[in-house]
């Protein structure tokens, strides 16, 4: 029996993942990447000495797909931990950085002190959480964020924890984003405990993970990319379509027809909705019909020395309600050893979301202009930065919104219908790095499970 050939589409982490585990177990595999550069949001630059995250920064400790995989890829020792001793985040809040108290676990208060203590929460919200841990189990389903945070812990605590903390994940709305897709461990709590005071602190008596909270490489996460490129075989080509033909694939990619008796689609599912237009139709709107945010990063450099603005922890998060362009900023340098020198100081701004993509279209003056105006009144800061760096991701960012579990379903069960065609990314199962990874790995197995 010949090797099976499997082609995969996209080279950011899902594929990337997929395209290690398949070529390791000694498949023909070819990865296919529209980009000059691996690794799709991921990317590091190093610019006047200071390693620059222009995608994600890092990764949740406590999903360990990342490390494993880095752990295969012997990279062991080029993983840090964020300086969670320093870790304070402040939100802005009526012209004021007020600092996130301890203890908050996503919109969860699990002590009583910081909250009592807190100028971020009113004291009729306080009252609210405290009386909310009273709640007993009821009717439990899914429903939009906004719906369930205010439901449990009032408005107030969707304004300024909520929406500012989800915003920098997903980008999205949480009027849209559904709870039982974006906090599942929140929607299992409220089912078994009613209260989700109680279910933190249940979750916390048991024992937590140990460690920092996100973990990343020294040099940056495209020392991932990198690892992996180096493993695999990867083709420069934009896949313009694909077709079945009888009982493998034919990819037009660049103009050229290439066959494979395998396809793993890790590219954004808009994208896998335009390449299977043509196998299903139905399979290809379902695609088509997951939203994504678009978002942008800058991060700018700074000499220490001339550095006069107020020094913010791991940085801030701007919520909507409060926000004019600035959603967040990180102080890179604070919040990761190795990648900041001491004579330095770089904040890394976010902006975007689903109600800003046209920020995308600024142009660089334009968008430097923004942050300097926002972090002057923000910060205080007048200093101008001697470096910087941008980079704009549109469409990049999956919103699971409220049904997301259904189509999910509805798109496993289709593509499932044919044969040797697989779907990876952060479109299904999750947003974050360890998730995508799983996708990948996923795929790989379930192609190569197919029985070659
Ligand atoms: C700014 C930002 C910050 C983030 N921060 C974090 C973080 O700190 N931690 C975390 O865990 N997650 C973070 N995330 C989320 C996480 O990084 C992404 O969800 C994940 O990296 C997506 O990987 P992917 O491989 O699924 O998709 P992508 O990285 O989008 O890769 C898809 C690839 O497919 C290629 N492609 C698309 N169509 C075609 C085609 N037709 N032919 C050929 N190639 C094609 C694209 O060029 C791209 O390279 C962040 C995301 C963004 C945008």
């Amino acid at each position: 029996m010949s090797t099976p050939r499997v082609a995969v589409i996209g080279a950011g982490i899902s594929g990337l993942s997929a395209a290690y585990d398949l070529t390791r177990t000694g498949a023909d595999c070819t990865i296919l990447e529209k980009q000059p550069r691996a690794g799709g949001v991921i990317e590091t630059r190093v610019t006047d000495g200071c390693t620059l995250e222009c995608g994600p920064d890092s990764f949740l400790s406590a999903k360990p797909a990342a490390l494993a995989l880095i752990k295969e890829l012997g990279l062991e020792g080029e993983v840090i931990g964020s300086n969670d001793h320093q870790r304070i985040t402040y939100i802005w809040k009526r012209n004021a950085l007020v600092a996130l108290p301890e203890g908050v676990m996503m919109i969860v208060p699990s002590r009583v002190m910081p909250m009592v203590k807190t100028s971020l929460l009113s004291w009729s919200t306080k009252l609210r959480m405290g009386l909310e841990y009273f709640r007993r189990p009821g009717e439990s389903h899914d429903r939009s964020v906004a719906e369930f945070v205010t439901d449990h812990f009032g408005e107030e605590t969707l304004d300024y924890l909520a929406e500012p903390l989800l915003s920098g994940v997903y980008g999205g709305d949480p009027a849209q984003l559904s709870v039982g897709s974006v906090l599942p461990r929140f929607l299992e709590m409220e089912a078994k405990y009613g209260s989700l005071v109680r279910g933190v602190l249940a979750g916390r008596s048991k024992g937590g993970a140990a460690g920092p909270l996100f973990r990343t490489l020294k040099g940056g996460l495209s020392q991932l990319v990198d690892a992996l490129v180096s493993r695999i075989k990867m083709r420069h080509a934009y896949v313009e379509t694909i077709e079945r033909s009888g009982n493998h694939f034919r990819l037009r990619a660049d103009g050229n027809w290439i066959e494979a008796d395998q396809v793993i689609l890790a590219c954004p599912a808009w994208s896998a909705g335009r390449l299977l237009s043509g196998c299903d139709a139905r399979l290809a709107e379902l695609l088509g019909s997951i939203d994504y945010s678009s978002s942008l990063t800058l991060s700018l450099i700074y000499r220490a020395a001339d550095f006069d603005g107020k020094r913010a922890g791991f940085g801030f998060l701007v919520p909507k309600k409060e926000r004019q362009r600035l959603a967040a900023c990180t102080f890179v340098g604070t919040k990761f050893s190795y990648r900041v020198p001491d004579d330095r100081i770089v904040l890394r701004c976010f902006f975007g979301g689903i109600a800003d993509a046209a920020i995308l279209n600024e142009t660089d003056d334009s968008l430097i202009a923004i942050a300097r105006q926002e972090l002057r009144r923000m910060l205080g800061l007048t200093s101008e930065p001697i470096a910087h760096a941008i980079a704009r991701w549109p469409r990049s960012m999956a919103q699971y919104t409220l049904g997301h579990r259904q189509r999910v379903e509805e798109i496993r069960e289709r593509a499932a219908a044919i044969p040797g065609l697989y779907l990876a990314g952060n479109a299904y199962e999750g947003i974050g790095i360890p998730d995508c990874i799983n996708t990948g790995r996923a795929a790989a197995q379930a192609a190569l499970n197919c029985g070659w």
